[in-house]
């Protein structure tokens, strides 16, 4: 029997996990789904045998669960490590693809296809490439990106790894709710740009952007851009016809426009936040990269996907249930993905298409695509329930702490609309008499975990470049902390988190 006294402890006792967009707990559900994976089911799945054979279909099952809930194809999904992985791989992929088209393009001109010239340069052991790294990862033409400037560390940072590579980085503002300047992006696309990339979520202020808007302007940059160099095309080709009969009828080159694939630029999105509260289907947001998070959705830490779009095959659905490795064209030992524009910067074995080599981790793929038909299954719910919560701490923080403010849009709208709300999960709220270094540590103490997207502590503050992003203060930013629920957040945990923090501030 339980005492009074017991349950008040118990009570006190309880640590409240307010943390979900850092990570959320794998679902009992789940784990039964990835348990025969680790002893059991342990083959390799690139061997022949039944065992092997076993481990990839597993693979593959889950890789049309993800396919089919993006409404992408089968092999419009790489699966990789997490969603740190998967943007380095949009964006580095793309960047290096650019490279081969370069190539391709003088390749063409000198009577070599791009392939032949890229399997030419692998086999001369990559001398050219590491030469070539020295300087500017292109020769002539300088790729540009845009990243949004509230993106995630995994595209910031990979952007300016970049940029000390010679790529153009362009950073895209957004306003005081965190939403990104579509006026803006206009302006800033360019003949030279091969990427756009926008988170749909983002982790510390849960703005959700336009996307489909996003990829509207692109779509129409893309039209207008097709259109001149087309004529422009038909124009070199009738000069050019006489010395090169196999010339493409369109304008790929780069003459006075540097580089200029008609499909660029490519609109990748982080959707690492968003899958588990919005419908990311890949056609309906006009995206061509997409990156997903395994551990955000209840499943597995160690596996997340980037969507791949699939340049060439217009025939949806086709390829479900053959295995990964039928289904690309195999040239000088490498698999290759009918994707033109991703290079691999894992290289070996040819896993996932030859996007991604190395043994997959089959138990953490099996439990992602289980997390992934779950969520997909219970969004609605899970969206107005998450929302009922993250609305109920707010109204009693404010009844403790009425300074209390709401950075980004302070409005807790949400809905299945795009743009101008908040994600369900996510409140980023202001204490003007707080540190917000010093205020986690008491809260950790109390048995609360939150987080900030600062990373302060008594003596340094490095304030948060979302926080920054939207024009804020450094004593706004110093103040700040992310609070993110869950499903399995209850109103009595946000009671009980409330009466600590009220006791923290001396309320
Ligand atoms: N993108 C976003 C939007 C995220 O929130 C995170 C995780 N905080 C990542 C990328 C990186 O995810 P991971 O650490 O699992 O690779």
């Amino acid at each position: 029997m339980v005492s009074k006294g017991n349950e008040k402890m118990k009570k006190q006792s309880l640590k409240i996990y307010l943390d979900y967009a850092a990570s959320t707990p794998v679902l009992r559900e789940v784990k039964r789904v990835m348990e025969p994976y680790f002893s059991d089911t342990f083959g390799n799945p690139g061997s022949l045998h039944s065992f092997g054979q076993e481990a990839i279909a597993a693979i593959d099952a889950a890789r049309e669960t993800i396919a089919k809930a993006i409404h992408a194809e089968f092999r419009e999904v790489i699966f990789t490590s997490g969603a740190t992985e998967a943007n380095n791989l949009a964006l580095r992929g793309v960047v290096f693809g650019t490279r081969e088209w370069e190539s391709g393009i003088r390749g063409r001109e000198s009577g070599i296809n791009l392939p032949a010239q890229a399997c030419l340069r692998r086999q001369a052991g990559n001398k050219e490439l590491g030469g070539r790294r020295k300087g500017s990862i292109t020769r002539g033409f300088r790729p540009k990106v845009i990243v949004s400037a509230i993106e995630h560390e995994s595209v910031l940072d990979t952007a300016y790894a970049l940029e000390k590579d010679g790529v153009e980085v362009a950073v895209l503002p957004v306003d005081k709710r965190g939403i990104v300047d579509l006026k803006k992006l206009e302006t800033m696309l360019d003949e030279r740009t091969v990427l756009v990339s926008v988170m749909y979520v983002n982790n510390e202020i849960g703005s959700v952007q336009p996307i489909s808007k996003i990829s509207e302007v692109i779509r129409n940059f893309r039209n207008a851009k097709f259109q001149t160099l087309n004529a422009k095309s038909i124009a070199e080709s009738t000069m050019l016809k006489a010395h090169q009969p196999t010339i493409r009828p369109f304008y790929i080159g780069h003459l006075d426009f540097g580089f200029a694939g008609e499909a660029y630029p490519l609109l990748h999105v982080d959707a690492a936040q968003a899958f588990e509260y919005f419908k990311c289907d890949v056609g309906r947001l006009g995206v061509d990269l997409m990156t997903l998070s395994s551990q955000k959705i209840y499943g597995p830490k160690g596996a997340g996907a980037l969507f791949v779009k699939n340049q060439e095959s217009g025939i949806k659905g086709q390829e479900s249930g053959i295995r990964n490795k039928e289904l690309g064209v195999k040239r000088d030992g490498a698999i290759i993905h009918n994707s033109k524009f991703l290079i691999p910067f894992v290289t070996g074995g040819g896993q996932e298409f030859g996007f991604r080599s190395g043994t997959e981790n089959v138990p953490a793929i099996v439990g992602f695509g289980n997390a992934a038909m779950l969520a997909e299954k219970g969004r609605a719910k899970h969206a107005k329930q998450v929302t009922e919560v993250r609305n109920y701490f707010w109204r009693e923080l404010k009844k403790i702490y009425p300074q209390a403010s709401m950075n980004g849009d302070n409005e807790l709208r949400i809905g299945n609309k795009e743009s101008g709300i908040m994600a369900p999960h996510i409140i980023n709220a202001y204490f003007p008499t707080e540190f917000a270094g010093d205020l986690l540590v008491k809260m950790d103490m109390a048995g609360i975990a939150a987080s900030s997207g600062s990373a302060c502590s008594a003596r340094s503050f490095v304030p948060s470049h979302v926080l920054e992003a939207l024009g804020l203060p450094s004593e706004r930013i110093r103040g700040s902390i992310r609070f993110s629920f869950g499903v399995p957040t209850t109103r009595q945990e946000i009671r009980e988190a409330v009466r600590r923090i009220k006791k923290l501030l001396g309320e």
